[in-house]
């Protein structure tokens, strides 16, 4: 077991003893008052989160989850995919297993899709769906989502939707889906909101569910059309992982509390505490490197090149400490440091104190 503090996985995330006793409290039935009173407040306080005044639909299942219900509610036939590592890709893999076409636009490793190319794609138009990555957490790269919501909506107005995968972003990092007209934002539990996975998150516009309305290949499970009709009665269409619901209830009170300007501060002062820190060991001769570019870094993620990340996640393990391997195709020459959630810049400093001591040793 990894001691309090020391679990820096890019997902799952650490989870506090408090957040964790929630999950002990009795069960209540997912039809009664008490259960739509939750559900209340737990959407009003997303709805914060994700930037929407729409109600944000939580289901039982995992990031992916979500990301299916928004390739099968919002796209037809044809989909644009801004790829920016493994969890992008995935997001296009996912849409030709659903049977639409995909055309991909692939950044080079920690690098992202130039914004013109984004573009020149939607001028040569075809699409009715883009799906992008917010905080990709394969690679540690933020990408710009608000320009990209421009730019589909100046060159696609209302029949192309943006589809974005916030999984590692929301919690960590400003999102205004309502703003920047988002058409679907999904998350999950385990990441900047630091609860046991289990649950994910869809906000959806008015244009998606437009969409969704005319498809015919929505399956059951994924109907976005029935989270929007539960969503009316604040309930669920199906039965919720109501002990996950208690711990969100908890989580997003304190969320509030922190208030979310300090959260997104101290995700970005734990990322400088990081990128800080990999930039002077380069300089040093240790072997290691940022795999972002400046000025592109995730919020939640670090992702950092070497040749003996299995020999520093060893090291890093028999210190007490659990960080992330690299993703495909950078599995053996990654590895990934999880700073989001409740994560504090103290306890980063900390680690990134052994991993120097890790990386001197090697
Ligand atoms: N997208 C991103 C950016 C992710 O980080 C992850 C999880 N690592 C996923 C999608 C998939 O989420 P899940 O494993 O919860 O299905």
């Amino acid at each position: 077991m990894i001691d309090k503090g020391r679990f820096f996985v890019p997902g799952p995330t650490e989870v506090r003893p408090e957040v964790l006793d929630a999950l002990r409290r009795p069960m209540i039935f997912h039809r009664h008052k008490e259960m739509e009173e939750l559900m209340r407040r737990v959407t009003a306080r997303l709805g914060a989160v994700f930037g929407t005044r729409r109600p944000v639909h939580v289901l039982t299942g995992s990031g992916t989850s979500a990301m299916e219900l928004a390739i099968r509610n919002g796209t037809k036939r044809r989909v644009l995919a801004v790829i920016h590592g493994d969890f992008g890709e995935r997001f296009a893999r996912m849409a030709e297993a659903c049977g639409r076409e995909v055309v991909r636009l692939t950044a080079e490793p920690g690098g992202v899709v130039p914004l013109e190319q984004v573009r020149q794609a939607l001028v040569r138009g075809g699409f009715d769906a883009v799906t992008a990555t917010h905080s990709e957490t394969a690679t540690g790269v933020l990408g710009d989502i608000k320009v990209i919501g421009e730019m589909v909506r100046e060159l696609g107005g209302d029949d192309v939707l943006l589809l974005v995968d916030a999984v590692s972003a929301a919690g960590a990092t400003p999102i205004d889906a309502d703003a920047w007209e988002l058409d679907a934002v999904v998350s999950a539990s385990q990441k900047a909101l630091a609860l046991p996975p289990g649950l994910a998150f869809a906000a959806v516009s008015e244009r998606f569910v437009a969409r969704a309305r005319t498809l015919r290949d929505r399956g059951v499970y994924l109907d976005v059309l029935r989270y929007e009709e539960f969503a009316g009665k604040f309930q669920s269409p199906t039965t919720p992982a109501v002990s996950l619901l208690f711990a969100l209830d908890k989580q997003l009170a304190d969320i509030e509390q922190e208030t979310l300007a300090a959260r997104f501060a101290r995700h970005l002062a734990m990322t400088a505490v990081c990128t800080a820190f990999v930039s002077r060991a380069e300089a040093a001769g240790l072997g290691v490197s940022l795999l972002a570019g400046p000025g592109r870094y995730s919020p939640s993620v670090t992702c950092i090149r070497s040749d003996r990340s299995g020999e520093i996640l060893k090291g890093m393990r028999e210190q007490g400490y659990e960080l992330g391997g690299g993703q495909p195709p950078l599995a053996k020459t990654t590895f990934r440091i999880g700073h989001m959630g409740d994560h504090t810049v103290t306890g980063v400093e900390a680690m990134l104190g052994v991993l120097d001591r890790v990386l001197r040793n090697l």
